[in-house]
Order: structure tokens, then C-alpha cells, then sequence
């Protein structure tokens, strides 16, 4: 997956996740093998193989990398599973490479122990314009999802679905998890009157929105989760999850708008942030949380002193200089561009309906009996070699009728769309 790198100890020659890879490229090597109709005994046996290693993965799809050495005949061409932005992950190896790789620091980045926890906020807040006191590095998001969910959560949170697993799974056995079932009727848009009865209701004393969320990509706008948070301010701890926030833009051009500087108005609000899909680096395990300063020191009286990594805090690094921060725009404004055109072409193929998403990833219910979720996964992995997510394990989803397609590069999602587009003729 490192692409295309400028690092002369890789082949140049393109392989499956090469960035830059062109459609034509990929449709020459795989043309010969395409079969129209059933899958063969031998596809039947690959595709049994693949819903194996799905069922024993849980609540999460197996990564490619694991898929593909789980199963190494299989040859899989375009990760349309995993949720980020591959120019953004081209950039940050281009800096790695260009910075610590090539003058030979890498030693000193793995051998010696990294920055503290409060050390790595300290230059992190001074590139966000927040301040120090306020930030909480995490080993990517979940180690602070995690950490708020063991440490602020008390015996009742209220989760909307579908969702992110983790903010049902991973609670503590005495919290009790309440579900705001957020409907596709809707478009999955959040019903704000529905969600603010229930709240009164049920007192939870932690609510979650992720924005936009996963799996559909709905989004609630700024002012309205600002009104929101006014009416919950009863509400002790309120999580709001940002990860996907960069694809989300609101008004004219391609600004997106963070809660991060609504936390000294509201006490009870945590926003959790990762970096594993905005800048396409989720193997560094980087995240951060902007939260009320005794929250945070709470936190590091509990531990976390050197929970990043040497790369991890290279990450940080970058992010915090201006000069990264105008090369990534560029970047993240590329990637939205040309992500909304793919889901614009995804809304004509037949028989699915895509929900509208503010995210990089689209929703695609089927709409047909003759063809289940899986069975359309496993014939894009088997006959194309692309990968893309069955949402039969997530809550709230009628089994069986939903696929999540993530957005790549441009030339992979036209590759995607051709896939798809075959696969449902069938
Ligand atoms: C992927 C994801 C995370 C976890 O991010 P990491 O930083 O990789 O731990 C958190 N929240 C949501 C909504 C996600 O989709």
C-alpha cells in the first residue's frame, strides 16, 4: 500500500494499492479472467473462504492485508473497505521519506522513547490554536474512546445506530447501553426533536455523535449541534466524534467546521479525533481529544505517559507546521472533488439506492432479493479483486441489504464503479 513513494528500495513496477494505478491499467491485467454468470467451483470455494474469515473477525471486516494473507490466491486489487484518504497517506510517506528515512533518523525515532504525553499536546495545541491543557494525545482514537468510556461513563449511554461498534462494545459491564435508532427513511439524518425527547427521557449520562457518522455518512450542521449541545447541558458527559470531519463540508467551498473551539462554553463536551482516515496513516496510531483540562489531567493521573509511537509523534509533528497544513489542504480539497463525483455515478447504477454522505464512504442499500450483501462482496473480491463492506453485522441494519463503498484514488473508484456496475448486472 506504500505506492508511490520516491523511495528507490521499492519496485517501481505497479502492484495491487499502487496509488496512480490506472483504470486501463488495472482492466488490462484482470479482462482475461472476467467471467460473466455464477461464480465457478473454484470462485465458490475463494468466496467461502472469505465469509469464513469474516465470521470470525466479529463487529470488524478483516483488513486486506489480512484477507490477503489469509487467503493468498486471491488477488485483490483496490481496498474499498478501509476508510481514508490515499493522498493524504502518499503525503505524509513523502515527508517521512524526505525527512527521517532518507537523512538516516529513523534509528533514533524507533530506539529512543518517544515525547510524553503532555509534551506531544504542548506542540499538537500551538498548530490547532488550542490550548495545551485541553489535549489529549491518544494511541488513535479508540485508546480514547476507550479511556472515556471506562474513566467519565457512569450506568447509562445512549449510542444512535447504526454506529461505530466500539461505542456499544467496549463499555463497562455496569453501564447499560441505551440505542437511538436513526432510520433510512430519514436518509439517516438525525431526528434532533426525536434525540433530545429521548434524552430527557432516558437521562443518560453520556451521549455519542459521531459527525458524520459511520456507516452512512449523515450529518448534523455545526449550528444545529450547537443548539443541541445548549439543551444537553444537563447531560454530563457529551462525546462528540469528529474522525470523519474533514470530508464534511459546510456553506461555500470546502470548510468544515470543529467543535473544538466550543469546549470552554461547554464543560461537559469531549471531542474525540482520529487521524487514521483524514490523513491516511491508521498503522501510527494517532488520535487526540479536546476535553475540559480536569478531564484530561484525570486522564493522565491514570497513566498514558508514553502511549505514542516515535512515528506517531513524527505525525504530530507535521501536522503542527503550516507548511504540511497547506500541502494537505490540497490534498484533502482533491480527494472531496472527485469523491463526490464517484457517488454521484454511484446513485445510477441499478437496483441500489446510495444514501446521501457527508463522509468518504457511501452507503449502498440493495434493492433486489435475488443478491445478498455478501454475496455481492465476495463476487467483487473474487471476479475484480475489489473490497468493499458487508453491513450485516452492524446493529441497526436490515441484514443482508447493505454494502459501505469508501471512496480511493480516482482511478480505483472508476475501477470500483465498473466493478459494481458488473456485479449487479449478474
Ligand atoms: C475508525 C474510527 C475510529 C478509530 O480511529 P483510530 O484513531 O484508528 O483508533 C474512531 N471513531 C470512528 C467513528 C471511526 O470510524
Amino acid at each position: 500500500m506504500i505506492g508511490q513513494t520516491p523511495n528507490r528500495l521499492q519496485p517501481r513496477k505497479p502492484r495491487p494499492f499502487d496509488l496512480g494505478v490506472s483504470a486501463r491499467w488495472l482492466e488490462a491485467r484482470v479482462r482475461p479472467v472476467i467471467r460473466r454468470g455464477p461464480l465457478s467451483s473454484r470462485e465458490t470455494a475463494l468466496a467461502d473462504r472469505i465469509k469464513q474469515l469474516k465470521k470470525e473477525a466479529g463487529s470488524h471486516s478483516p483488513s486486506a492485508p489480512t484477507i490477503l494473507k489469509m487467503i493468498p490466491e486471491l488477488r485483490m486489487r483496490v481496498d474499498a473497505c478501509f476508510l481514508s484518504n490515499p493522498y493524504a497517506t502518499e503525503l505524509f510517506l513523502d515527508n517521512l521519506y524526505r525527512e527521517i528515512i532518507r537523512p538516516g533518523k529513523l534509528r533514533k525515532l524507533l530506539e529512543f522513547y518517544p515525547s510524553q504525553n503532555r509534551v506531544i499536546a504542548d506542540k499538537l495545541a500551538s498548530g490547532l490554536g488550542l490550548s495545551p491543557d485541553r489535549l489529549f494525545i491518544g494511541n488513535g482514537a479508540i485508546e480514547i474512546i476507550q479511556a472515556i468510556l471506562h474513566r467519565f461513563t457512569g450506568d447509562k449511554i445512549l449510542v444512535n445506530l447504526p454506529t461505530f461498534s466500539p461505542y456499544h462494545e467496549f463499555v463497562r459491564p455496569d453501564t447499560q447501553v441505551v440505542y437511538n435508532v436513526v432510520r433510512k427513511q430519514d436518509d439517516f439524518q438525525l431526528d434532533i426533536g426525536e434525540y433530545l425527547q429521548t434524552v430527557r427521557r432516558e437521562k443518560p449520562d453520556t451521549v455519542v455523535l459521531i459527525n458524520p457518522n459511520n456507516p452512512d455518512g449523515g450529518y448534523i450542521p455545526y449550528a444545529k449541534l450547537v443548539a443541541m449541545l445548549e439543551e444537553m447541558r444537563e447531560v454530563p458527559n457529551v462525546l462528540v466524534d469528529e474522525s470523519f470531519l474533514h470530508f464534511a463540508c459546510e456553506g461555500d467551498g470546502f470548510a468544515y467546521r470543529s467543535l473544538t473551539h466550543e469546549i470552554g462554553r461547554f464543560p461537559n463536551l469531549m471531542v474525540v479525533k482520529s487521524m487514521s482516515k483524514d490523513f491516511g496513516v491508521a498503522g501510527i496510531r494517532a488520535g487526540y481529544a479536546v476535553m475540559a483540562p480536569e478531564r484530561v489531567k484525570s486522564l493522565l493521573d491514570n497513566g498514558y505517559l508514553w502511549n505514542s509511537s516515535g512515528l506517531a509523534e513524527y505525525f504530530f509533528d507535521l501536522y503542527s507546521r503550516s507548511d504540511f497544513q497547506a500541502d494537505y489542504e490540497r490534498k484533502r480539497v482533491h480527494y472531496i472533488r472527485h469523491t463526490r463525483r464517484f457517488f454521484k455515478a454511484l446513485t445510477t447504477l441499478p437496483g441500489v439506492h446510495v444514501y446521501p454522505s457527508h463522509a468518504n464512504f457511501a452507503l449502498v442499500e440493495l434493492r433486489r432479493d435475488d443478491l445478498t450483501a455478501e454475496d455481492l462482496i465476495c463476487r467483487l473480491l473474487v471476479r475484480r479483486g475489489v473490497y468493499a463492506r458487508a453491513c450485516d453485522d452492524k446493529k441497526g441494519l436490515e441484514p443482508g441489504k447493505f454494502i459501505r463503498v469508501a471512496s480511493r484514488t480516482r482511478s480505483e473508484n472508476r475501477y470500483i464503479l465498473r466493478a459494481l456496475k458488473e456485479a449487479l448486472r449478474s
